[in-house]
């Protein structure tokens, strides 16, 4: 069923009784040509792009829980290309333009909204740094524009910058970037995936996998055995668990991270906008709250429920930036599990098992990537090798000592 303005008044006329499940509820065939473990929104772009761009369309997407009840549906929505290693601007830059046409391509609107993303410079060396930063990004055809702190107070009026406690020295924006409704993209990948032959199991938790001579022949099932000769790995903060089965051990920390998100409010906030005195992005949602985030807990975990000190690192942050904000009520609040590489860049790569591959490591930045990595994944699978626009974001880089370290911080993932 093709979702459009004819389709929305035939269904108002017959009394919205007609609409057909967005995808259907399959139950598992004995094997597949490629199987996608986790039913996120790398896994659902993955298996979509499999089915749309190489003819690959007899394919599983296992998901052990619902779709979108993973980091898909627990993100800041926030999306942006604006990084400064060529590794990484050109597989961003690719995502961010999939982006720009994707409620066409999916018959899905997932409110994609270039509203701006912001980040502030505290002190003259960030300025610097954003100016860098910003430069390569023109370098790479991707937009960038470094504002004066006149011009930050004219666009966004809600920052206090007359009394600020951080002094704010300029900003770098991104005009095309921007947010989009994170559930809408789960369902509509799923939905277009679908369409397209691809069978989305629910409630189906990968176990173990199979092997024969060295080689990957299938999966372990809550619901039986299932066989392919090619399996994607696409399980975000549970990445290291699964290659522990597969019996992989990767450069891979599993950390909690948390969000905020506040009552409703009227229009206050246009961009998004990032606070670099201290590590805190906020926008405000079309249903007008603010939704805002910070760093991650600092401690291993597979648990989706935070701790307090961390909530107050983020609400001082906002506090520092936005005082207005500090009459708000907290309407909701959650935990995601991340999968934090040790450079703070994410692998989509083949693994040494043939016949496994890995797409993970996506630390807080995995949302905005989403279609540019099931792209990209879907290549790498179908070819058997990595397509030039991820081939940085390989997993023997750490070997190589060939790292994407944007943050200069080291292999410490709580840092990046
Ligand atoms: C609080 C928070 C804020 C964030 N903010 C941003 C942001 O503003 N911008 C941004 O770009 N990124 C952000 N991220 C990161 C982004 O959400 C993730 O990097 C991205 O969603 C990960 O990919 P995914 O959607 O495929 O993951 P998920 O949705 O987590 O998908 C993985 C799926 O695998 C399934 N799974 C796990 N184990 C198994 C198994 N054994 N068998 C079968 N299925 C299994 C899980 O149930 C899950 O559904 C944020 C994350 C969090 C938690």
């Amino acid at each position: 069923m093709r979702y459009s303005i004819f389709s929305l008044a035939r269904q108002a006329l017959s009394g919205h009784r007609n609409w057909q499940p967005a995808w259907r509820d399959p139950e598992p065939k004995p094997g597949y040509d490629a199987i996608i473990v986790g039913g996120g929104g790398h896994g659902l772009a993955t298996a979509y792009y499999l089915a749309k761009e190489h003819g690959i369309t007899n394919v599983a997407v296992l998901e052990k829980g619902y779709l979108g009840g993973g980091n898909v549906g627990r993100n800041t929505t926030i999306v942006r290309s604006n990084y400064m290693l060529p590794g990484n601007v050109r597989f961003y830059e690719k995502s961010l333009q999939l982006w720009e046409n994707l409620s066409q391509d999916l018959n899905f609107n997932v409110m994609f909204s270039q509203r701006g993303v912001l980040n502030l410079a505290h002190s003259d060396a960030q300025v610097d740094a954003f100016a860098r930063r910003g430069n390569s990004m023109r370098l790479h055809g991707v937009d960038a524009e470094l504002l004066t702190p006149e011009q930050i107070a004219r666009e966004v009026p809600a920052l206090d910058l007359a009394n600020a406690r951080f002094p704010v020295y300029g900003g770098l924006m991104q005009r095309r970037g921007g947010t989009a409704r994170h559930d809408a993209v789960a369902w509509g990948f799923a939905r277009a995936a679908d369409g397209l032959g691809v069978d989305i199991i629910q409630n189906c938790e990968v176990t173990g996998f199979r092997r024969e001579g060295g080689r990957i022949t299938g999966v372990e099932t809550t619901r039986g055995t299932i066989n392919a000769p090619k399996i994607g790995l696409a399980v975000a903060g549970h990445t290291s668990r699964l290659a522990e089965m597969a019996g992989l051990r990767l450069p891979i920390e599993s950390h909690l991270l948390q969000a905020f998100v506040s009552e409703g409010v009227k229009p206050m906030l246009d961009h998004v906008v990032t606070f670099a005195a201290g590590h805190f992005y906020i926008s405000q949602s079309d249903k007008g709250g603010l939704v805002f985030g910070s760093s991650l807990d600092g401690y291993n975990s597979y648990s989706a429920r935070g701790n307090l000190p961390a909530v107050e690192h983020c609400v001082e942050a906002l506090m520092s930036l936005m005082p207005s904000a500090g009459r708000l009520r907290l309407l909701r609040h959650w935990g995601g599990v991340m999968d934090m590489t040790m450079d703070g860049s994410p692998i989509i790569d083949k693994t040494p098992i043939e016949g496994l591959y890995l797409n993970g490591g996506w630390c807080y930045g995995g949302f905005k990537a989403t279609p540019g990595s099931g792209w990209c994944f879907a290549h790498t699978i179908a070819q058997d090798r990595p397509h030039y626009l991820n081939s940085a974001l390989s997993l023997d880089r750490f070997r190589h000592g060939e790292v994407l370290d944007e943050e200069r911080s080291g292999p410490v993932p709580n840092l990046h």
